[in-house]
């Protein structure tokens, strides 16, 4: 996941989804509530992060309706337009 210049701070530039153009939310991981280890491992569903943007759109919605020219981009990209 690319979250290069992106911080856990609210107050940076709005990420939107790179696929449909939505806002995205802030997401702690589920799985390692947001520590990025379970179990002295790094956690396989964030990579060791803890958490994630996610569109706010639903999955559907968001196949659906890719920005003109993104068509090819997978949901779960992220921009952060500085
Ligand atoms: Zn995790
Ligand atoms: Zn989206």
């Amino acid at each position: 996941m690319e979250t290069a210049g992106i911080t856990r701070d609210y107050d940076d530039p709005d990420p939107t989804c790179a696929r449909c153009g939505s806002p995205c939310e802030w997401v702690e991981c589920r799985d390692c509530g947001g520590n990025g280890y379970t179990h002295h491992m790094r956690c396989e569903t964030c990579w060791g992060d803890g958490w994630w943007w996610e569109c706010i759109s639903d999955a559907a919605w968001c196949e659906a309706h890719p920005l003109p020219g993104r068509e090819g981009v997978e949901r779960g990209n992220v921009e952060v337009i500085q």
